[in-house]
């Protein structure tokens, strides 16, 4: 295939931008350089890999045809890697995950903040830093936020008994650990499904595959930790001190995460600006799916940022990419980056009210040269499409109130209806041949998309449609647009890989709260098996002394904490691990009864009725295909 048309020309663009590139940002990203790891593989107890620091060696070469320019100058920033003194008492590591981690030196010992995605990577961070700069014992660990690339690899720098002993302490913003665990719960199946396809996990990293997701590297694969925080920061002005180190925060609420904060360093002149300023334009909607962010809160925080560190840093470092050095630099970085959210939100919230829907305003909003010509601006993460349309979902939904699209057909029943009423499957066919000699690749998807859900079993179809996707995922500028199309070229050509549900990380699974626990439950009720019975139990929790009641009734499971019903059928009592065990992860509880760990007063029968109706997920569901 030899695509041609708009999106060439947009590579083409891409081209000649690269080529005009000032290179400041690969400066930035190679200054302070003092050592990578000797061994690039960083291995997990059980021997798989981590992390592989080699896996991108094949950036060193020029951008070949199968990577839009721009991404791959994207990706040769961000899979710099080794340690990086960024100020006088701070470093990073940076490259060994799809986040960084930064260390600073707060005399008596370290700070760690942001300690990546898993054990092994953040202990191996440490130990370079170890290594090359100093031994001194962990003080501090900061959560700048709720995402696991954020908090996933604490164990790999301290442990919950230093934390416990009062020897460690672990400073986040409020809110941190209620959104840390409940983020990936409820939807936890969907969304690792669709994760898949914005990170290319099933993907090979290499030049027609995989080349970061336009934030960081691919996120690292070793055991994820979670220590509860044992410091609050609950307000913007809010001092801490470590050592001979005082932080400064600012709280940023409802910006990237939930729960987020930067701070400053004024001993040093340094701002640590968490995920809120990045080397891209981020996402309000990440692809994998979210509750849709704020635009508006995010660039009015970006605001008060440059008033309170603009004047005041002459570096600033950050939970992903790269820092800044210079005062005017940052203070210009904020106020460009800040001007592309701000603009974002306004200009798409303008053509709302003038009556465009989603995907009209994703189609003819730009931000203005001065913007775009930014690089931090681009959308290698988040897109300007993707964000406008996200929105446009946050204020008015997903609905665009033309009445044809109030109740559509579902897409199986309609695309058997377009290709009937087109002439037919050959029909088609030749239609979507000629959009891809046009060029006109969107449209050449959409046609060979009804086609794969007219017929799955349409072979040519599905390798025609592969083949479109693998274009467009080459001339993707986004890396999460490149993951997504290679991902669903691979889907249709193979099927989903499969991978077993994922499991909850024990730490995660501790935090979590008991009544989360039942919302996850309660959201995989079988209705129908559940609609056969209406009964109550009371669930005793031995080891946490919280008592709820379950209520089964009418295809649904409601549940109450701190309330016991006498009338109620039967009580259980059980450990939590025991609850979730037999309700969450399919272990047969009659085993657990005849040890004497599950207790049952009552009628027994009613806890397997509800065990029985709670289904498990379905990790590899179709998304390509019907
Ligand atoms: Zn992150």
């Amino acid at each position: 295939m030899k695509p041609r048309g708009k999106l060439m020309d947009a590579m083409d663009e891409a081209r000649a931008r690269v080529a005009a590139d000032d290179r400041k940002d690969f400066e930035f990203a190679g200054r302070g350089f003092i050592a990578t790891r000797a061994d690039p593989v960083i291995k997990r107890p059980d021997g798989r890999t981590a992390f592989d620091l080699s896996a991108y060696g094949f950036l060193a070469d020029e951008a070949p045809d199968t990577a839009n320019p721009s991404l791959w100058r994207q990706a040769q920033i961000l899979t710099q890697h080794g340690l990086f003194q960024v100020a006088d008492r701070i470093w990073q590591v940076r490259g060994f995950d799809v986040s960084t981690v930064s260390f600073i030196d707060a005399g008596s010992g370290w700070i760690v903040v942001d300690p990546l995605t898993t054990v092994e990577v953040a202990r191996a961070a440490l130990e370079l830093l170890t290594e090359h700069v100093a031994t001194k014992p962990v003080l501090a660990v900061i959560y700048s936020h709720s995402h696991v690339d954020h908090y996933g690899g604490v164990g790999g720098v301290t442990t919950a008994a230093d934390v416990a002993a009062g020897k460690v302490k672990v400073i986040a913003p409020e809110g941190f650990l209620e959104h840390a665990v409940s983020e990936n719960i409820i939807v936890g199946p969907a969304m690792l499904r669709r994760a898949r396809f914005q990170f290319g996990h099933t993907l090979a990293c290499c030049a027609h595959g995989e080349m970061t997701s336009g934030l960081g590297p691919r996120p690292s694969a070793g055991t994820l930790s979670l220590i509860a925080p044992s410091d609050l920061v609950t307000h913007t002005g809010q001092e801490i001190t470590v050592g001979d180190v005082t932080m400064v925060f600012q709280l940023t609420p409802g910006t990237e995460a939930p729960a987020e904060m930067n701070f400053h360093l004024p001993q040093f002149r340094a701002v640590f600006m968490a995920e809120n300023a990045n080397l891209t334009m981020h996402n309000l909607l990440p692809a994998r799916g979210a509750l849709v962010r704020d635009a508006k809160a995010w660039a009015d925080y970006l605001t008060e940022s440059i008033r309170l560190f603009g004047p005041v840093s002459d570096v600033m470092f950050a939970a992903h990419g790269i820092p800044r050095f210079g005062q005017a630099e940052i203070t210009a970085f904020l106020t460009s980056h800040r001007n592309a959210y701000k603009f974002l939100h306004d200009q798409s919230v303008r053509l709302m009210n003038q009556g465009l829907t989603a995907p009209e305003i994703a189609e003819v909003l730009t931000l203005p040269e001065t913007l775009r010509r930014q690089w931090f601006n681009r959308g290698y993460y988040g897109t300007m499409s993707h964000n406008s349309k996200a929105i446009y979902q946050r204020y008015l939904g997903w609905y665009d109130a033309n009445p044809a699209h109030l109740n559509p057909l579902p897409p199986e029943p309609e695309a058997k209806r377009y290709v009937a009423a087109m002439g037919g499957a050959a029909a088609v066919t030749s239609l979507a041949d000629q959009a891809v000699a046009d060029g006109d690749l969107r449209w050449a998807a959409t046609l060979l998309n009804h086609l794969v859900f007219a017929d799955e079993g349409n072979k040519a179809a599905r390798e025609k449609l592969a083949e479109v996707y693998t274009q467009l995922g080459f001339q993707a500028e986004a890396g999460t647009w490149r993951n997504i199309y290679l991902t669903g070229a691979q889907e249709l050509r193979d099927g989903p890989v499969r991978l077993p549900a994922g499991g909850f990380s024990p730490d995660v699974l501790s935090a979590t709260t008991t009544p989360m626990l039942l919302d996850l439950a309660a959201v995989r009720v079988n209705p129908e098996r559940a609609a056969e019975r209406a009964f109550k139990i009371n669930i005793e929790l031995t080891d946490r002394a919280e008592t709820h009641l379950i209520t089964v009734e009418d295809g649904m499971m409601a549940h109450e904490q701190g309330v016991g019903d006498p009338a109620a059928g039967a009580t259980v009592r059980l450990g939590r691990p025991d609850l979730l065990m037999t309700l969450i992860a399919g272990v047969p509880f009659a085993g657990r009864v005849a040890s004497g760990d599950i207790v049952i007063e009552g009628d027994a029968s009613l806890y397997a009725a509800l065990v029985e109706m709670i289904e498990a997920p379905t990790p590899n569901f179709p998304i390509v295909t019907p």
